[in-house]
């Protein structure tokens, strides 16, 4: 536990409805009581229930009507006490209300600060605790699903039982380093083989996820590409739903890229729309379509854009390298009669004078790139930055214990790595605890053998 009392405004800076300063620490009750009057000092107050008080300054004075709500530890957010003060949502009135705070006693909150104080006090896994951050930062509805599946405990769950799996194997493999003179039985060494193989495969699966949980969190990027004129501005308007990009009649005016982030019906896209691809003379125009080329060569889906009016000559060679599986062609302007060299296309039709093929793209574009089944609305976890890192050591270490186990190499060699395992896989939740292994292997062992 914390000794001292951390606060800080829990809704965002400006002007809204309400505006909530939130208080945690063991100082929170006396804190409440000099701050806030009300008809019953806090301490009577029904825990979690909102009480109507006035904060008022260290000389008296009335700050703000606010409703307060009172959380006694451990049944709170961070474990602790905590203090929530509902008041107005006006930028200096919320202020006043935690100077008052802050002058009864309270230090300034560091960002992140309780939700670190919540997986500190156990209240949450490391896992649960990033979830907060996606959850507050998902912009899709599938990666608001995925944020809220982690919250609820999915991969601090399934690393736990990979963990635990793993704790057993080493229990029966210490057995055998407490004895040398017995030799590992061959249908012993076999299964404790395969119990560790089914962990390395599982492991591989969960690091399979990464991709789709970096498309979660930062949106499929996105390469709009095609000749000049096709209308690529305008698709990216019509995508965004506003005039975000340049539109012009005249070819090659869009010389920058212009990196939007939408939602195409829950897919998080990251759109990068280019300058044209086409030769010229012009430096600016030329750094464009360079950077439109960086942007191709990094790009999770490809939309090549030609005008379906125009024969396909003009739409110049198709961009990337044929084998490119993640490029969707978009017969645009198809507003316009189709002209015949794009009569047998399965390009997806979409004119954005008219606003009209959006539907179909979107579903193009989840089949293209995200597959179906196991793809990224189902119910896999998907794991961060952060979790790659521990699972591809918790990989290496298991790929070395197979290979050990295969080679009959001595048991103390394996339990190393599987050691080292369970840590790299411990850490993906935070949970590494020494004691807990050495406690079930020695519990169940417990050599009255
Ligand atoms: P970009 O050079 O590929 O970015 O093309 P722009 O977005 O600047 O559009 C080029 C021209 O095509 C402009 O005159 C647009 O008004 C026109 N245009 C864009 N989209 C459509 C469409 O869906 N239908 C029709 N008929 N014209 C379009």
């Amino acid at each position: 536990m914390h000794e001292d009392t951390i606060a800080a405004l829990a809704t965002p800076f400006g002007e809204g409805a309400i505006a909530v300063v939130r208080v945690s620490g063991p100082g929170a009750v006396g804190l409440g009581g000099r701050v806030l009057r009300a008809a019953r000092p806090v301490q009577d107050w029904q825990p979690r229930q909102a009480v109507r008080a006035t904060v008022v300054t260290a000389d008296g004075a009335g700050v703000d009507d606010v409703l307060a709500t009172w959380f006694p530890a451990p049944a709170s957010y961070t474990g602790e006490h905590v203090l929530e003060i509902s008041g107005h949502g006006g930028v200096l009135v919320a202020q006043r209300v935690l100077a008052a705070v802050l002058a009864a006693g309270a230090r300034p909150a560091e960002p992140g600060e309780f939700t670190q104080r919540a997986f500190l006090n156990g209240k949450l896994e490391l896992t649960q605790a990033e979830a907060v951050m996606d959850l507050i930062q998902a912009r899709s509805s599938l990666a608001l699903a995925a944020a809220k599946q982690q919250l609820d405990g999915a991969l601090g769950r399934e690393t736990m039982d990979l963990r635990a799996s793993l704790i057993e194997v080493t229990a029966q493999l210490e057995a055998y380093i407490d004895f040398p003179e017995e030799d590992i039985d061959p249908d012993t060494g076999a299964s404790l083989t395969a119990r560790i193989r089914a962990v390395l495969d599982r492991v591989g699966q969960l690091l399979a996820t990464a991709d789709r949980g970096r498309i979660l969190r930062e949106g499929l990027s996105t390469a709009i590409i095609g000749a000049p004129n096709v209308g690529k501005s305008s698709l990216l308007n019509y995508l965004c739903g506003e005039d975000r990009a340049i539109v012009s009649e005249r070819p090659g005016t869009t010389r920058d890229t212009v990196e939007t982030f939408i939602n195409l019906r829950g897919v998080p896209l990251r759109l990068i729309d280019t300058a044209g691809l086409r030769e010229s003379t012009d430096d600016i125009e030329r750094l464009g379509m360079e950077r439109s080329r960086a942007a191709l060569a990094a790009a999770d889906l490809v939309l090549w854009v030609v005008d379906g009016s125009r024969p396909a000559a003009e739409a110049g060679a198709a961009p990337g390298h044929a084998d490119h599986t993640n490029r969707l062609l978009v017969i645009h302007k198809s507003d316009l009669p189709r002209h015949d060299d794009w009569s047998g296309s399965d390009g997806v039709p979409v004119s954005s004078l008219r606003r009209t093929g959006v539907e179909q793209l979107a579903e193009r574009v989840r089949q293209l790139a995200l597959g179906s089944g196991a793809g990224i609305g189902s119910q896999l976890p998907a794991i961060n930055a952060r979790h790659q890192a521990c699972l591809g050591r918790a990989r290496s270490a298991l790929t070395a214990a197979v290979e050990a186990m295969e080679q009959g190499i001595e048991p103390e060699f394996v339990a190393a790595d599987l050691r080292a395992a369970m840590t790299a896989i411990g850490e993906v939740t935070g949970r590494i605890d020494a004691d807990e292994v050495l406690g079930e292997i020695f519990g169940r062992f417990c050599i009255g053998k």
